[in-house]
């Protein structure tokens, strides 16, 4: 028998519903069969705006060491922002990524069998640089004697390299997995750059350079990934007349972040949207949605885009047929219908979801 595998997740609620669903990726990692040879322990650690006002950092300096020498993984509920500008408050999800070099955001967004419009894609976005940088500056224009605020849209070689070839991978391993028998409303694997090269020809041009170099390894490798690109306009447009045309979608971190949120809304509830952000040496599975301060605390949040994002961290530690398992019980609760929270035009709370769930696992 092959020898059992040890995974060590660090659990980031965070604030307002991240605590009523972080525990449901426990739940799942801990109710996997035994046979997937995968042993999970847990370390709770603590993040966000309740940390900040506690504490006074947002993202204790114990949270980031633990999870660089303990952990294989983790998973980030939400956090809330505060209303008013606070000062020394910054978003530790932000900061976890640049100090765990998590450059890729990875955003499947999946609509269940035999929807009328079926979707099936997943966005990957640039997660360092851009116009994320935050490097801004606010000046007097010396004729209009009027303000001028700038910022920076960095893009480099690397970074661009970097996410253009794990949206390769991606587009290759997704084709796999439908090569193995998974019905899918995509024929091959196809990668779609997205930017507006034809305005900013220096930034975007580089970026679709780059991808385009980066991903010729895998146009012409096997399974051959198809590659094209889109000006990011058209493609909101494109998106949600057509979204069955777009299987990977590689996109720098400004466009990627509107795409995502823009792509959920085609599923019908943020609710169901997983992510993970991803580097070299770590994973962080992370439910798309925000802390949803309107429903925390009644017990009725959907559980399903934690429980996906468990399933993505799994698929990027690794462990492959364990996170199948996942999907495959989300989707079969979907599909039945039974068991559904209130975004989904349901009564079923948090926790019946998440019993149905483990019941199909
Ligand atoms: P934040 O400031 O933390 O981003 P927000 O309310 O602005 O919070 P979201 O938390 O993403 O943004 O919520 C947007 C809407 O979607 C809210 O009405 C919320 O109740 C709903 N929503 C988000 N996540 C879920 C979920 N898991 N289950 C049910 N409804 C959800």
């Amino acid at each position: 028998m092959a020898a059992t595998r040890a995974l060590r997740i660090g659990l980031i609620p965070g604030d307002g519903i991240g605590r009523e669903v972080i525990p449901a990726g426990r739940r799942i990692l801990e109710a996997l069969p035994a046979s997937l040879g995968l042993k999970f322990s847990f370390v709770d650690l603590p993040a966000g705006f309740q940390t900040f006002k506690d504490t006074g950092a947002a993202l204790p300096d114990k949270t980031v060491e633990t999870l660089k020498k303990e952990c294989d993984g983790a998973l980030f509920g939400a956090v809330s922002s505060p209303t008013v500008k606070t000062p020394g408050y910054s978003s530790p999800i932000v900061a976890l990524r640049k100090k765990l070099a998590l450059y890729a955001n990875v955003r499947p967004v999946k609509s269940i069998a035999n929807a009328t419009r079926p979707v099936d894609l997943v966005i990957v976005r640039e997660n360092t640089e851009d116009l994320y940088v935050k490097e801004e500056k606010t000046y007097t224009d010396p004729v209009t004697n009027k303000r001028v605020a700038e910022a920076i849209k960095r893009i480099s070689e690397t970074a661009t390299h970097n996410i253009a070839t794990i949206a390769g991978e991606i587009a290759q391993k997704r084709q796999k997995i439908r090569d193995n028998g998974v019905p899918s409303i995509h024929s091959g694997p196809r990668v779609t750059i997205t930017h507006k090269s034809n305005v900013l020809s220096q930034t975007d041009g580089l970026f679709r350079e780059v991808s385009r170099a980066a991903l010729a390894a895998f146009a012409s490798s096997k399974p051959s990934v198809a590659i094209d690109e889109q000006i990011v306009d058209s493609m909101v447009y494109k998106l949600f007349r057509q979204p069955e045309d777009y299987d990977v979608i590689v996109a720098p971190n400004l466009y990627g972040d509107i795409l995502s949120d823009g792509a959920a809304a085609l599923v019908g509830s943020l609710g169901l949207v997983p992510s993970a952000n991803v580097g070299k040496e770590f994973v962080i599975g992370e439910p798309c949605h925000g802390s949803a301060p309107d429903i925390e605390g009644k017990g009725i949040a959907n559980p399903i885009a934690t429980l996906r994002s468990t399933a993505l961290m799994l698929e990027f530690l690794g462990a492959d047929e364990a996170a199948a398992r996942i999907y495959k019980a989300v989707d079969a609760n979907l599909e039945e219908g039974k068991l559904l929270s209130p975004d989904l035009g349901g009564k079923a709370s948090t926790d019946e979801v998440v019993n149905d769930i483990l019941k199909k696992l």
